[in-house]
């Protein structure tokens, strides 16, 4: 069943606990922080329920239609559907959203493609994953997942201290009705938009904390469980010509707090297994089959960063100068050679297990770690290209509503033939993209948002086929000797 964008908005008005410091939030869909970003999301549901996007966003089994997200891929072909899919929607959102419906489905999908994995491992639940991401596809649920303990909780005498005083989340009783959670997770992009959230561990926990394991799929309304948001960034009454990309786009993140939540055991896909809990990330296809989407949104946003730093150069008159156009080639080179790293990933695809495919798991990590360590240094680039240029518009918009200041504003600012309104407006853009509030926390954003950069290095680590690798230097000296 795919939901058309006003279903989606009436089913997230569901009681959730929202909190903004200590402003408890009713109603995300009507509140002035939060309601431009919620009719985003549900513009993308009315745009995969568009017939004339069936073919790119939807996919037919059973004689059923479901997102395109949700496809377990078999052959190349497959994969390209998800590409395109993860494609259309990065383009959207111009690539600065990352909880788009498309990011934690990838997830559950990739489970679903190797549920087997954790039959037969004690606290495994292949059943459940199954089961989960049937009602998953079709209800066309919009997952944000919520993976990593509070940093507090690093501190392992911290961690398995008793109690409410515990943070790192935890089973803290079962019943034959399921378990009981408290304690806190981090960090739930999207959360409050999203229908459901994975609850989980991508980073690797002592043997021991097998409390700590569990993961599980949830609704964001069960009682006990409360969203605690991070300062929005839209500020009520600015126009959208002031703040573009925070006008539509700002996502939000929030701290999961877990007060007595509990949670059935049909839910749960790993209980009281430390290894179990992080590997099923990365021991089946879920890890490729999310980060490709993420791939996706990055290669869109390199192509509109490259958008506006040429532009704004046009604007600032300087696009034709040798070491500007110099500047403009590398992030031409950059943008190029990223969406080859993506599209690579399906030419090089792998075979896996039950006759399913996955994209590339190397060049897919390989894209990960080239985004997180290169996109600040994009991102000063293009603040070096807009010069002064940002500050030198007035604070706002509205003085094109007083006659005395707009026919000021029309003379001064006016650069050849380039009338100020429309200088502005780019340059306000541009700001969004690399200097406001909504810029900063994308910056952090691209840094962490799948794990700090040591853990991503790891994962290029032990993927590589390091026998071959030797082979190519060994095999050569072979060929030669002291005497
Ligand atoms: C904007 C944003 C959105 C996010 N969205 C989500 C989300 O939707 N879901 C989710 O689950 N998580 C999300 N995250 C959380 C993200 O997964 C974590 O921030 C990330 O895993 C890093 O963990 P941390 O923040 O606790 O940093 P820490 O683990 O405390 O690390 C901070 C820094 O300390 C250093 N450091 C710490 N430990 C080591 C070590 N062992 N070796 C070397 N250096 C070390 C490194 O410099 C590291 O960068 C998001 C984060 C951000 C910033």
């Amino acid at each position: 069943m795919l939901r058309s964008g006003r279903e989606y908005l009436e089913s997230i008005r569901d009681g959730r606990t929202i909190y903004v410091g200590s402003e408890r939030i009713h109603d995300v869909t009507t509140h002035p922080l939060f309601e431009n970003c919620a009719r985003t999301y549900a513009a993308l549901f009315d745009l995969k329920a568009d017939p004339a996007n069936r073919d790119t966003l939807t996919y037919e089994a059973e004689g059923e239609r479901f997102s395109a997200y949700y496809l377990r891929p078999r052959h190349k072909e497959d994969l390209r559907k998800r590409n395109l899919a993860h494609k259309r929607i990065a383009e959207f959102c111009l690539g600065v959203m990352g909880r788009t419906p498309d990011a934690v489905a990838g997830s559950i999908t990739g489970l679903a493609m190797n549920p087997g994995y954790l039959a037969g491992q004690s606290g495994g639940h292949a059943d459940n994953v199954l089961s989960i991401y049937e009602h998953m596809r079709r209800n066309d649920v919009f997952s944000t997942y919520a993976i990593v303990p509070p940093q507090g909780a690093r501190n392992k005498d911290y961690y398995q201290s008793s109690g409410l005083a515990q943070p790192g989340l935890a089973v803290t009783s079962e019943a034959d009705s399921g378990v009981v959670l408290n304690g806190v997770k981090m960090l739930a992009t999207g959360a409050v938009y999203a229908d459901e959230v994975l609850i989980g561990n991508i980073m690797p926990l002592a043997p021991d904390q097998r409390k700590q394991s569990i993961t599980c799929v949830i609704p964001l309304n069960l009682p006990g469980l409360s969203l605690w948001a991070r300062t929005p960034f839209v500020r009520p009454g600015r126009s959208e010509f002031d703040n573009p990309l925070t006008h539509r786009f700002d996502e939000s993140d929030t701290v999961l707090v877990f007060k007595d939540v509990k949670v059935p055991w049909e839910k749960i896909i790993v209980h009281d297994n430390a290894e179990l809990s992080r590997n099923i990330y990365v021991k089946t296809p879920a890890h490729v089959i999310a980060n490709h989407q993420s791939n996706v949104r990055f290669a869109t946003k390199l192509r509109f960063m490259l958008s506006v730093a040429s532009l704004v150069t046009k604007a600032t008159g300087a696009r034709d100068i040798p070491a500007v156009r110099d500047t403009l080639g590398r992030l031409a080179a950059y943008e190029a050679g990223f969406s080859a790293m993506v599209d690579g990933q399906i030419e090089a695809f792998q075979e896996v297990d039950g006759g399913y495919v996955m994209f590339n798991r190397r060049y897919l990590y390989a894209a990960v770690h080239w985004a997180m360590e290169n996109h600040s240094a994009i991102v000063d680039t293009l603040r070096e290209l807009m010069g002064g240029g940002h500050f030198q518009f007035p604070a706002s918009i509205n003085v094109i509503q007083d006659p005395e200041l707009e026919s000021m504003f029309r003379n001064y600012w006016r650069a050849g033939d380039d009338e100020p309104v429309g200088r502005m407006k780019l340059f306000r853009l541009a700001w969004d993209l690399v200097g406001s509030d909504h810029a900063s926390r994308a910056t952090s954003y691209e840094k962490f948002f799948v794990g700090p950069a040591f853990a991503v290095r790891n994962y290029n680590f032990v993927n590589t086929p390091w026998d071959e690798v030797h082979a190519v230097t060994e095999s050569f000296m072979r060929q030669y000797d002291a005497g």
